[in-house]
């Protein structure tokens, strides 16, 4: 069932104008604010999302890069402290506060992108499901050019909490359906389907026009309607939507322009491992997440046309507010695999030292990394160690072929190990689905020789269950009021100080 264009266009129009009025007022007040209120003003925000990254990705990730006295580029940001992420149950108010101490990326991306806390798989919409506007609207409205990459499909929680509004995050796309699209827990009888909150979020996005630059995946999710949509916006569309035509790296370098619309996968994109194995696939012509942030960047940041003139190109050089999320960390920890959590924690560092190097450059942007949330318990274990993990539904081994995942600590043949925690004789167990063992990393100071998934190895990681945990997480940050991130605060403080920042709010 799909509704007809005209009432979609109509009530997007309502909620831009609601949050428009929100924003009026913020700003505002800001401009008659006084000099001291220049404190921690910035021109450009970049914000990068590690979905399901925290503390012990981070460690693990630099000892196996770069050594125990390496860093990873997020932990060279001067400003670091640690964040609270629990979510509230459906309905939860004053005074029936009822916090969720596990988080999803829904209610997370709604903390980071709105200043509230919601449920589980909210989008834009507080625990009552009344619609609250995002920072990326805010900074939209506020003249501010606005991006958003993800390695996940663009429609999925993360990037969708910047562009949409919606009662259940899986009410992505391309059809509406009652079971996706209406929650009668928050709303008590379903709301009409012109209602924006149960509007595919890909219907929202191709027309709101939230951000400028949106790169991802997720192609699947949008139909031929969508691109006519993005293109009557001035949107170059790279690739085919009405075709289903996946974008190219190659299309993504030659994309010029104000507004770039680029969806390299039907689904979410391949991870790194499987790309450089195969080169000659059609995913390898997938841009990486650090090609897709310095694109996004050179296209956010261009106020001049090339050639001799200085001629600006773009309404507005005001500055920019780009969201970058590397989701297949929290994907690849959900299968609880080791070596493409790894892998994909490097590309998105890769990312974050794109966003560092133009910020030394520009002088006055606010880069902020952390995740949303925990995912799967990732633990770094002591070398010969073995946990007692066995879920009644653990993941299946996707990546056994990988011999670090495979390691021979734990899977040298194909039974069960009932003794599997007491030590390195872990002899048994390898095909064994529920069998999850450690899996062991060779890490620079390793003696030659000694390789991936040996017991020798010197990084020993893993997973207790296949999903989130309440850990609070780290957040790193840069420039102009990236000190108000030091210490311990929650997740919905980003949301004040980002958008303090470029002045879209207070
Ligand atoms: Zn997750």
């Amino acid at each position: 069932m799909r509704r007809p264009r005209s009432a979609l266009a109509a009530t997007t129009l309502v909620v831009a104008l609601a949050a428009t009025a929100t924003l009026t007022g913020l700003v505002g007040t800001s401009l008659s604010a006084s000099a001291d209120d220049d404190e921690g003003r910035a021109k450009n925000v970049i914000y990068l999302l590690g979905d399901g990254m925290v503390r012990t990705h981070v460690t693990a990730a630099r000892e196996r890069f770069y050594g125990s006295d390496g860093k990873l580029s997020m932990e060279t940001l001067a400003a670091q402290g640690y964040v609270s992420t629990y979510a509230v149950e459906k309905l939860s108010g004053q005074p029936d506060f009822r916090p969720n101490p596990v988080t999803d990326s829904a209610s997370a991306a709604t903390a980071g992108a709105f200043g509230v806390k919601t449920y589980n798989a909210a989008l834009g919409v507080d625990a009552k499901g009344a619609i609250v506007p995002t920072m990326m609207e805010l900074a939209k409205k506020a003249g501010y050019r606005t991006g958003n990459v993800s390695t996940a499909e663009i429609t999925d929680a993360t990037p969708a909490g910047q562009m949409s509004h919606v009662l259940a995050r899986g009410c992505q796309g391309p059809v509406y359906s009652d079971a996706a699209c209406q929650d009668l827990a928050v709303t008590g009888a379903a709301l009409p389907t012109n209602d924006v909150r149960v509007t595919p979020v890909a219907d929202q996005i191709a027309r709101n026009g939230t951000a400028d630059v949106i790169l991802g995946g997720g192609l699947g999710r949008f139909d031929a309607d969508d691109e006519a949509a993005l293109t009557a916006q001035g949107c170059s569309v790279l690739g085919s939507i009405a075709n289903q035509t996946t974008a190219t790296k190659a299309d993504l370098a030659a994309a010029t322009g104000q507004k770039v619309f680029g969806l390299f996968n039907r689904g979410i994109l391949t991870v790194e491992k499987s790309k450089r194995d195969n080169p000659s696939s059609v995913q390898a012509q997938e841009p990486s997440l650090p090609e897709m942030t310095s694109k996004a960047i050179e296209l956010l940041s261009q106020t001049k046309t090339r050639g001799e003139k200085t001629e600006k190109t773009h309404k507005s050089d005001k500055g920019f507010c780009l969201q970058i999320e590397g989701a297949l960390i929290d994907k690849r920890s959900h299968a609880n695999d080791a070596a493409q959590t790894l892998d994909e924690i490097k590309a998105f560092d890769d990312a974050v030292a794109i966003a560092q190097e133009f910020a030394q450059r520009d002088g006055n942007t606010l880069v902020i990394v952390t995740p949303d949330h925990e995912c799967a318990g990732f633990n770094i274990r002591e070398k010969g160690t073995f946990t007692n993990a066995e879920a009644a539904t653990p993941p299946a081994n996707v990546d056994g072929g990988n011999t670090a995942n495979n390691s021979t600590p734990t899977r040298p043949s194909n039974a069960r190990d009932s003794a599997r925690s007491t030590g390195i004789v872990n002899g048994t167990g390898a095909a064994d689905a529920k069998n999850f063992g450690p899996a062991t990393f060779r890490i620079p100071t390793d003696a030659a020789g000694v390789t991936d998934g040996s017991p020798e190895a010197g990084l020993w990681l893993s997973y207790l269950p296949r999903n989130h945990t309440g850990a609070d997480v780290p957040i790193y940050a840069s420039g102009p009021g990236s000190d108000q991130l030091e210490g311990t605060t929650d997740n919905i403080a980003p949301f004040g100080i980002v958008g303090h920042a470029p002045r879209v709010i207070r």
